[in-house]
């Protein structure tokens, strides 16, 4: 583990650089471009030739979706206990998406014109749910049951299969119980393309959510116009800000949970408390060796793993608003206080109780958030992203009348006659 004290030197470069702007670099860049263009030229064909030579499989017209039977042989195999874990989970990312939709509207502008919003779902969304590394069965919950809950009526699903053709039994069912409507067995860029510009055999789709690799979300930014996207949700990442209030077998969980995503995951603990940080280092020692993964998650923590002794927890907090982490676990005395000052995290967990595994699996809101450093401007997958949203102007003759004046001054000065003709016509007649 990289450990820097803020009075060390290298430190400040260090933080400079957590300074992060979500831009791809030039040969991801054109990588996924070229992808891009070969599905648009190509559809269908270019699709299997991505999936053949990344994913090994040779797909068909047919075996590119999953199939009834294929979907009820999932459901044969998944066992009780996963089934009340995905029934509990959906339980609760349904209510909070209930409550985070947004509402239509009406009020009365000051010239007396009805002025309102509208909200409709989106007729046909696409998500993505990763598969190249573990089957994300959480996935599918986080980015489906949502514009499930919000009432989208056809939802494309796409994650990759194995090089048997297979996906993940639980995984099929997740999605199913999500109310996805149909799924394809494609992965990476080509799946993305698929999904918003349409190949001889999918429909295209209007908005694309969901996580992936650095080629799923680079896909996803280059085909902005084509469709909307949720946001640009890649490689996961956590920040833990933690004082002597904090338990240190709890913060050490956290980060080996956090390891556990993988080499191209990011952990990172900053601290002001120096005796913290021996016995969160006692304790991962401890804990690794009661893991099944313990030399794949020491890798990960060896080379993605940052900490930071800082000069006290506002430095902290000020390197966590600019380091936008996907994840924050905030573990500190006097907790509101702290958490009134973070400006940019995809999700806060707040005390040594909130452990980051629960929001990822089960608590409600989407694990689907920003990464990179993209949560300096989006968020995570909300409800109403699931939403279209209109506004609404409504006017009887006296508001038009009330408007006539002003409308007359912009269409003045921006030369343009018919406009301010086409409201004295109403107010005049
Ligand atoms: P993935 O499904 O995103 O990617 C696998 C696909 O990548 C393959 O199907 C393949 O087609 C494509 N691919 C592989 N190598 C390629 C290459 N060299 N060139 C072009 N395409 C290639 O699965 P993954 O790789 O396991 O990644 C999932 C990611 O999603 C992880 O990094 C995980 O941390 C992240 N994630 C993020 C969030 C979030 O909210 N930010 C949530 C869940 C998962």
């Amino acid at each position: 583990m990289k450990v820097l004290r803020f009075d060390d030197a290298g430190y400040s470069d260090f933080v400079s650089e957590l300074d992060r702007q979500a831009m791809p670099g030039t040969d991801l860049y054109e990588t996924v471009a070229a992808i891009v263009n070969e599905v648009k030229q190509r559809g269908n064909q270019a699709v299997f030739e991505y999936t053949s030579k990344f994913d090994k499989l040779d797909l068909t017209e047919e075996t590119m979706f999953v199939s009834e039977a294929e979907l009820a042989e999932a459901e044969a195999q998944v066992e009780d206990s996963v089934k009340e874990a995905v029934a509990a989970s959906k339980r609760n990312v349904h209510s909070f998406a209930k409550l985070s939709m947004r509402q239509d509207w009406t009020s009365t502008n000051a010239e007396g014109a009805q002025v309102g919003e509208r909200f409709v779902p989106y007729d046909r969304v696409g998500v993505y749910v990763p598969g190249g590394k573990a089957p994300l069965v959480s996935t599918a919950l986080m980015t489906a049951a949502i514009g499930q809950a919000v009432g989208v009526k056809d939802i494309l699903a796409a994650t990759p299969a194995g090089p048997d053709g297979k996906v993940n039994p639980s995984l099929l069912y997740a999605l199913k119980e999500s109310g996805a409507t149909q799924i394809i067995k494609v992965g990476g860029a080509q799946a993305i393309a698929a999904m918003a510009l349409g190949t001889q055999t999918v429909k295209p789709v209007e908005k694309i959510f969901g996580p992936g690799n650095s080629f799923v979300v680079e896909a996803k930014r280059q085909l902005v116009g084509a469709v909307s996207i949720d946001l640009l949700p890649g490689p996961s990442e956590v920040l833990v800000i933690a004082d002597d209030s904090a338990n240190p077998a709890f913060v050490a969980a956290d980060l080996l949970a956090q390891a556990e995503h993988g080499g191209d995951s990011v952990v990172g603990f900053a601290t002001p408390s120096e005796s913290l940080l021996e016995k969160v280092k006692v304790e991962l020692e401890k804990q690794l060796a009661q893991l099944s993964r313990a030399d794949y998650i020491r890798q990960v923590l060896d080379a993605g793993t940052f900490v930071l002794i800082t000069k006290d927890l506002e430095e902290a907090v000020n390197i966590c608003n600019v380091f936008a982490p996907e994840h924050l676990s905030l573990i500190v005395e006097n907790e509101d206080a702290w958490l009134d000052k973070v400006k940019t995290a995809g999700a806060i967990y707040v005390g040594n109780y909130a452990a980051v595994a629960v929001g990822d699996f089960l608590a409600g809101p989407s694990h689907t958030l920003p990464t990179g450093g993209s949560g300096k401007s989006f968020s995570g997958i909300r409800a109403d992203q699931f939403q279209r949203r209109t506004s609404i102007v409504r006017m009887d003759k006296a508001s038009v009348q009330k408007s006539e004046k002003y409308v007359a001054e912009f269409a003045r000065v921006e030369g343009l006659d018919a406009h301010g003709a086409s409201v004295s016509i109403r107010a005049n007649s």
